[in-house]
């Protein structure tokens, strides 16, 4: 019976993954992520900890006897995962249960900002149709085109699988080549930029990826080009993006994710050329709700004993798959 381990809830979280949660451990939940609001008192109590976000090294080393960290979420760069483990505290991620739905919002952005979709819509949808006739011709297409993907790993496969079915031709660039495909690789991201007309990231976020996607990379991607982001803003040089946008050093883009969420800078938010999601690319409850229960599974299994389902690569590195 695990319901006498306390959990804590780092901030906001999933509903349906934190009734999940509630069903197995004993959980208190901090409103925001902030670890003052946790009494002092009740610190040394806590065992487990579950986040979809960022948690500061600094409330990670005010938590005493904690064991495992539960992030919500793959991309878990705001989790220290290597310095939890110099602490023996292991750090799991949703990875696998996303994929799909994440690839789909992928293709779905790559549609809306090469074909303009967005104002096509509102074309329709004010009466600017009827008014002043038809909507502009969209001067790109996916026909005849080539998409680099820097990052392909689980979602930038599932990416390229479905981009194939559209009968664009793949390149792309990880640090190491991938043996398993044949798609063409970069061992640069300039050189992948220079290479494609769409360059779409899905790499994690974090320091070995941070501000990769530069005013040269752009230079390179050139003025008929078109960029995608749905892994993290961090990976992106916004000002130098927003500036490329602007003077059509690239054609236009579409991105899920930026440097400082929820907030977007008025300059992007001003320009005709880009598409805007709020980080929606996994959003449904469907995957929302597997993500959650991969969560609590893991800690589930933590507390039992048994090998995680899925740790992060530097826990199991330090041998932090179960508790011993
Ligand atoms: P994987 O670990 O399976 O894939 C990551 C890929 O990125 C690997 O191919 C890896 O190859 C490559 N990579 C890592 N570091 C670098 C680097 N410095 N330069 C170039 N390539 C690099 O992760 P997933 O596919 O499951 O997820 C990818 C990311 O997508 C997540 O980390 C997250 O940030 C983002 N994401 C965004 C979502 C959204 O809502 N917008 C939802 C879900 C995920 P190699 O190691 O060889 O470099």
């Amino acid at each position: 019976d695990l319901r006498t381990v306390p959990l804590l809830v780092f901030g906001p979280y999933n509903e349906d993954g934190l009734a999940g949660l509630r069903e197995v451990f004993d959980v208190r939940q901090l409103e925001r992520r902030d670890i003052a609001l946790l009494p002092e008192g009740e610190r040394p109590v806590i065992r487990a900890l579950a986040l979809g976000g960022h948690l500061p090294n600094e409330a990670m080393d005010l938590l005493p006897n904690l064991e495992i960290i539960g992030h919500f979420g793959v991309g878990y760069d705001g989790v220290d995962a290597a310095h939890a483990a110099s602490r023996g505290i292991a750090v799991t991620n949703t990875p696998d249960v996303l994929t799909d739905e994440v690839a789909d919002t992928a293709l779905a952005l790559v549609l809306m900002t090469v074909r303009d979709l967005v104002r096509a819509e509102n074309h329709a949808r004010s009466g600017e149709w009827e008014r002043s006739g038809p909507f502009p011709l969209t001067p790109l297409s996916l026909r005849g085109r080539r998409l680099g993907i820097m990052g392909l790993g689980r979602i930038g496969l599932a990416i390229a699988q479905r981009a194939e079915s559209f009968g664009l031709a793949i390149e792309y660039h990880n640090r190491t080549r991938r043996s398993d495909v044949d798609y063409g690789y970069h061992a640069s991201l300039r050189e992948l930029a220079e290479a494609v007309d769409i360059l779409l990231v899905a790499a994690p976020g974090g320091a070995g990826t941070e501000r990769a996607v530069n005013a040269e990379v752009l230079r390179a991607l050139g003025p008929k080009g078109v960029f995608i982001n749905i892994g993290r803003g961090s990976t992106v040089d916004e000002p130098a993006l927003i500036e490329a946008l602007q003077n059509g050093t690239i054609a236009a883009a579409g991105l899920d994710v930026f440097a400082d969420e929820p907030r977007i800078p008025d300059p992007l938010r001003a320009l005709q050329n880009v598409v805007l999601l709020p980080h929606v690319a996994s959003a449904s409850r469907d995957t929302r709700i597997a993500m959650g229960n991969l969560v609590t599974e893991n800690l589930t299994r933590w507390f039992l004993g048994e090998t995680l389902a899925s740790p992060v690569p530097e826990s199991e590195n330090a041998g932090l798959v179960r508790r011993s």
